[in-house]
């Protein structure tokens, strides 16, 4: 945690989920396993399929919902791609940008991460900016070199707090029940945290860094533990309300 800032637990839960996933949101807005803290931002980003539903059935509740992609344009002759807006449309409040399933599945590079981000900006959704290494270059320590260059590529200028969210996600770590140890995820996050003080100042400081990577009910204590880890991008465990809920408990 970092002192001053206000945790994120988001579940990403990208290509799942049909109509009858929509009790699970229910379930979590509705607090029928327990109440949700005024103390730690929640979010769940379903398919674009079900969001406007989703908006409505957390309506009354400090659930927020978001998209997993926009399109770097605002509207226009994009088949297929949603926009920013449209996410905003259906009162969706954040939306993923540069998850690894997508620099990998569509060829995403920074440069366009970046123009993604200032497209959420423009329609005053906060961007959850997803960076990460792959296994290959974790095995030949090239993580902070590739954060480094992430950070830099993939944030616009006008990114700050409120706007922005980092999520590190090791790619290796992503649906493998993989995670790194405690310490390397404490020198990432220092190492993140370092690069956006220098490059945003305070808003660095207060922007937060989230760790996405097989967090589990039983790791998440652990991991949300860490110095500069202020939340959590959950896959997988983010499809059950009751999985998700026992994640979010740590805090
Ligand atoms: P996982 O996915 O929790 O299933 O590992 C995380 C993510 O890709 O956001």
């Amino acid at each position: 945690m970092t002192p001053d800032v206000r945790p994120l637990v988001a579940g990403n839960w990208k290509m799942n989920g049909t109509r009858e996933f929509l009790t699970e949101i229910k379930t979590i807005a509705d607090g029928v396993i327990g109440p949700l803290s005024e103390k730690v931002d929640t979010l769940i980003c379903p398919p674009a399929t079900l969001l406007y539903v989703a908006t409505a059935l957390a309506t009354d509740s400090p659930l927020e919902i978001g998209g997993q992609d926009c399109h770097q344009n605002l509207g226009g002759a994009h088949t297929g791609d949603i926009s920013a807006e449209m996410i905003a449309d259906c009162f969706g409040t954040y939306v993923i940008v540069g998850h690894s399933e997508r620099r990998a599945d569509h060829a995403e590079t920074d440069h366009l991460v970046r123009a993604k981000a200032e497209a959420a900006y423009a329609a005053d959704l906060t961007a959850i900016v997803c960076i990460g290494e792959t296994g290959d270059e974790r095995d030949a320590y090239q993580t902070l070199d590739i954060l480094k260059r992430q950070i830099f590529g993939s944030l616009p200028q006008s990114a700050n707090a409120v706007n922005t969210v980092v999520a590190y996600e090791p790619i290796w770590a992503i649906g493998t029940g993989l995670t790194p140890t405690v310490k390397d995820i404490e020198i990432a996050h220092a190492f993140m945290r370092a690069e956006l003080v220098q490059r945003f100042g305070e808003e660095g400081r207060l922007m937060r860094i989230l760790y996405g990577g097989s967090v589990k009910p039983g790791n998440a204590r652990e991991l949300m533990g860490v110095e500069n880890v202020d939340g959590a991008l959950i896959g997988g465990a983010s499809l059950k309300a009751e999985d998700f809920l026992a994640i979010y408990r740590v805090y």
